[in-house]
């Protein structure tokens, strides 16, 4: 004897067999045509039709499947979520949700499920089930978010500012990086026109370089000053990209990559200077062997011409000028005779004492006293002695001069460590001033009257070619000039 329920069910059972037998023609074409995988089912869950696909998607056909209920086909994970729905939907509510599902082949499929009542006569006498396979979209949605965890780590990381501008040029997004390098929070430069931080002198050419980028939609480089939040400027290099829409090819957005380039600039500007250097070093060849023989052989009439004549007032002006000419070709010759250079080893504490004692003079007669603190004894370095004397003859002299009221000098001669030697030349003079101070070094760069601003030049060379190198301090106490060789 069946139970109560189990009548009713049966006789809900087949009011929904008539009511599909009545619509059938209609309603399942309705429904076949749908792209879903499509079921009807019984308010207990049993499958009463079932659609191709939803055979094709469960791998079980029609006659297994009416042998099954909806639920069993549920993956355990879902199987709570699928009978509170069902229940739910045989209560009168359309149902949506996600859930698991294993098909015949034991293969786990991501679905999303809606379940409809179907009602007659005001009563419920059964399911449709439409079920859209979203493993594929489920796949993507995990890669994608994959993806922007990978574009957030990389932008928010990066030392390059990464930014945005919408077509009007308006930021849109900005990288935190752009806290480190020109001193704002993201949320300062979001909405703000991208000529606001670009030097008034480069503005010009970064809207060509965009309005070119906008019109041809190639990715444009350049190099433009950019303002930091506290007023000043660093050069960077930006290489702005186009975002075109893949349907309609149109221009969405300007996405550019901004690095600090301070650093290259500064290396550029280094070449170019020892490329200049170079230049001097071999135009100075030339220029000496070409200027000396004309000099000797005029110097030779010259005194020729002194001897026969009375009228001798202009000749001590012609000689001491004809003596600086000869000074200026004797720094020049320095500076082009490196390929010259004779290695020995030698004493370098005599080097010292030597071009002391060339100085000396000058110094006695400058009121100047010069002291030597050696603390390495008779250690010998490997160099051109010729050439060391000159440089440390070079800034004793610069001592000298910048002294004209006397004072002090003191070479200080240490071990830096195990392979190599500091010598420090201290003066107490005038001291240089910041701006002279760098460009101390460049070629005929000189504040004397009489001075022909290569001696520092050629000593860094000469400091140089001994594998050495050469640093300057300077405050209104005097100055430090430190030479470090290897021993
Ligand atoms: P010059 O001595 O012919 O001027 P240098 O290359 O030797 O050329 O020096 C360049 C400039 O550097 C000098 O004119 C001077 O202004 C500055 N200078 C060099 N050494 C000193 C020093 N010890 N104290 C102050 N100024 C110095
Ligand atoms: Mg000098």
């Amino acid at each position: 004897m069946n139970s109560p329920i189990e009548v009713i069910k049966n006789e809900k059972g087949i009011l929904l067999r008539n009511h599909l037998d009545k619509g059938k023609k209609k309603k399942w074409r309705f429904f076949t045509q749908n792209q879903d995988a499509i079921c009807v089912l019984t308010l207990d869950g049993q499958f009463v039709l079932v659609n191709s696909l939803f055979e094709n998607m469960t791998e079980y056909s029609v006659d297994d499947l009416i042998k099954k209920k909806f639920q069993s086909l549920s993956h355990i994970e879902s199987l709570d979520k699928v009978f509170n729905y069902f229940h739910r939907a045989v209560l009168g509510q359309v149902q949506n949700f996600d859930c698991k599902m294993i098909n015949k082949s034991g293969k786990v499929i991501d679905l999303n499920i809606s379940i409809i009542p179907i009602i007659e006569d005001d009563e419920i006498i059964g399911v449709y089930i439409a079920a859209k396979d979203i493993t594929e979209f489920k796949k993507k949605k995990i890669e994608i978010r994959k993806l922007e965890e990978f574009h957030r780590v990389l932008t928010e990381n990066v030392l390059d500012i990464i930014l945005s501008t919408n077509l009007l040029g308006k930021v849109i997004y900005v990288s935190p990086s752009c806290k480190h390098l020109l001193g704002y929070n993201s949320d300062e430069l979001i909405g703000k026109h991208f000529s606001h931080f670009i030097h008034k002198d480069d503005l010009e050419r970064a809207i060509s370089d965009r309005e070119m980028l906008m019109a041809k939609f190639e990715h444009i480089r350049g190099s433009y000053r950019f303002q930091k939040k506290d007023g000043t400027f660093i050069w960077m290099e930006s290489i702005g990209h186009p975002i075109i829409d893949p349907d309609t090819q149109n221009l969405l957005e300007v996405i550019s990559i901004i690095r600090d380039i301070t650093e290259r600039k500064k290396t550029q500007g280094l070449l170019l200077n020892s490329e200049k250097l170079t230049i001097a070093g071999q135009l100075a060849a030339g220029i000496c062997h070409e200027v000396r023989n004309p000099l000797t052989a005029i110097k030779g009439f010259i005194q020729l011409i002194e001897a026969r004549t009375d009228n001798k007032q202009f000749f001590d002006i012609i000689n001491s000028e004809m003596n600086r000419i000869e000074l200026i070709l004797n720094e020049l010759l320095i500076l082009a005779k490196p390929n010259e250079i004779k290695f020995v080893i030698a004493n370098i504490k005599t080097l010292i004492e030597e071009s002391k004692t060339l100085i000396d003079t000058l110094a006695i007669m400058n009121n100047i006293q010069i002291e030597i603190i050696n603390e390495i004894g008779d250690l010998s370095v490997n160099c051109d002695k010729d050439q060391i004397k000159q440089v440390f003859i070079n800034f004793l002299k610069n001592a000298v001069e910048a002294m004209p009221e006397g004072g002090k000098i003191t070479i200080e001669l240490l071990k830096l460590n195990e392979e190599k030697l500091k010598i420090l030349i201290k003066d107490t003079g005038t001291g240089i001033p910041q701006p002279i101070l760098n460009r101390l070094g460049q070629p005929f760069f000189t504040t004397k009257e009489t001075g022909t601003g290569l001696g520092i030049m050629i000593s860094k060379q000469i400091i140089e070619n001994h594998s050495g190198t050469l640093q300057f301090w300077s405050d209104k106490n005097g100055t430090v000039f430190e030479v470090i060789l290897p021993l």
